[in-house]
């Protein structure tokens, strides 16, 4: 526990309404973050972003729907961009910190569930930084910075792979040698934070559906879907990392890995480059030529543009058939995330392809985008339910302390 702001002096008494739970989300140019009170299912009490790390950044802090911050920092990286939240004397580090809960994108073959970071922990999470290197590395760097900031705060670290490890042998391989699945050449999967929160929420939001057999599609800047049995996870469209599957904002999604090769041997192209070119320049704006967000390409009547949200909607909607024959049938279908959320167009076009099996859209509820967005008479049902992976760090961290 950790009492900054002027509270916490010697012989002040905290209640427990004192107490915060900060939640971190650390991306390589971003930095989100929540702040709770003990109870997780109440309203974050402030959150906000640091963008643009390593460019011109900007410190956001929001509290109750009203802006409370909104200035300029120097963030070379993520801990640059920790150190400037953690400089706000009135910010969201201020008050008794009896927690950090963080996402950690990778957990490897070991950590199936949320852990309590010690030395030890600390020392599995770090080894496993060669398998994402892009991801994992600046949230421990935000991680070790806030303990030194913040001596004797717990921190909880909660994995994106961690909901996934259930998977059959069947959806958790490559067809490589064993010897290279025992090094942790696997299918883990990720957004395991957001499907976690939407095998919950279905209880209540979609419970006709909830313990049957649903494919979740989580279609942001980053996009996967993922197969829940009785809302377990059984399959997903990420494998190995995070570039797998359906083509996003900025990612290639699947690509037969000869391209690579020929990235490689007939342009010359170096590791470093390709790897930059697959997180960075493919996806809806190398296709496009114009733009990383579905909303530019559907404005757009550029025919690349158009091409490219086609392309989109066809692996969507390629992927849940696919999911469905993973789960031996399909009961329903649910939205989340950037364009799963708010994306009316792009709804109504997966749901047209996938009509055939049995999704027939309502055309108000869909424009409505919340809960049930196929007909009363649809055989299959379709839903939209906002995600929310700052909530189930928080409840994660809670139940640890
Ligand atoms: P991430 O957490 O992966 O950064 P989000 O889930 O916040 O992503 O989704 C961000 C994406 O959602 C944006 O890139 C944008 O394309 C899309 N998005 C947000 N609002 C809309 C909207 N109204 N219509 C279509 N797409 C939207």
């Amino acid at each position: 526990m950790y009492a900054v702001g002027g509270k916490g002096q010697e012989g002040d008494t905290m209640s427990e309404a004192d107490r915060r739970i900060v939640v971190l989300n650390t991306g390589s140019s971003s930095l989100k973050f929540a702040v709770y009170g003990l109870d997780p299912e109440a309203p974050a009490l402030q959150s906000g972003e640091v963008d643009g790390i390593g460019g011109s950044a900007h410190l956001k802090v929001t509290a109750s729907g009203k802006t409370t911050h909104d200035v300029k920092v120097s963030a070379a990286d993520p801990h640059a961009a920790m150190q400037a939240l953690a400089a706000l004397s009135d910010g969201p580090l201020t008050g008794e910190i009896a927690a950090f809960g963080h996402r950690i994108v990778h957990g490897g073959p070991e950590f199936d569930h949320s852990v309590v970071v010690d030395a030890a922990t600390l020392a599995k999470i770090e080894a496993l930084s060669p398998l994402a290197p892009l991801h994992n590395p600046p949230a421990l760097d935000v991680l070790k910075g806030l303990s030194k900031r913040f001596p004797g705060v717990p921190h909880v670290a909660c994995f994106d792979t961690a909901f996934h490890r259930g998977h059959p042998a069947v959806a958790d391989r490559f067809a490589i040698p064993d010897e290279l699945y025992q090094q942790g050449v696997r299918r883990y999967g990720f957004h395991g934070l957001s499907y976690s929160y939407i095998a919950g929420a279905m209880k209540t939001q979609a419970p006709e559906i909830a313990a049957g057999k649903v494919v979740v599609a989580h279609l942001g800047s980053g996009a996967s879907m993922c197969a829940l049995v009785n809302g377990r996870s059984i399959d997903s469209s990420m494998g190995f990392t995070a570039l797998d599957g359906l083509p996003m904002g900025t990612r290639s999604g699947s690509l037969d890995a000869g391209v690579i090769l020929w990235l490689q041997q007939q342009k010359g192209w170096s590791v470093d480059r390709v790897e930059d070119f697959l997180y960075h320049d493919c996806g809806l704006k190398g296709m496009s030529g114009i733009s990383n967000d579905i909303r530019d390409l559907l404005a757009s009547d550029a025919p690349l543009a158009q091409l490219a949200v086609e392309y989109f909607v066809y692996h969507v909607a390629r992927t849940a058939g696919a999911l469905a024959v993973s789960m031996g049938g399909i009961d329903g279908l649910v939205f989340t995330a950037g364009i799963g959320e708010h994306s009316v167009p792009i709804r109504a076009r997966v749901l047209q392809r996938l009509q055939w099996i049995g999704f027939d859209t309502d055309p108000i509820a869909n424009e409505k985008g919340n809960g049930r967005i196929t007909t009363a008479n649809s055989p299959l049902a379709a839903f939209v339910i906002p995600t929310d992976e700052e909530r189930v760090i928080a409840r994660e961290t809670i139940s640890l302390l």
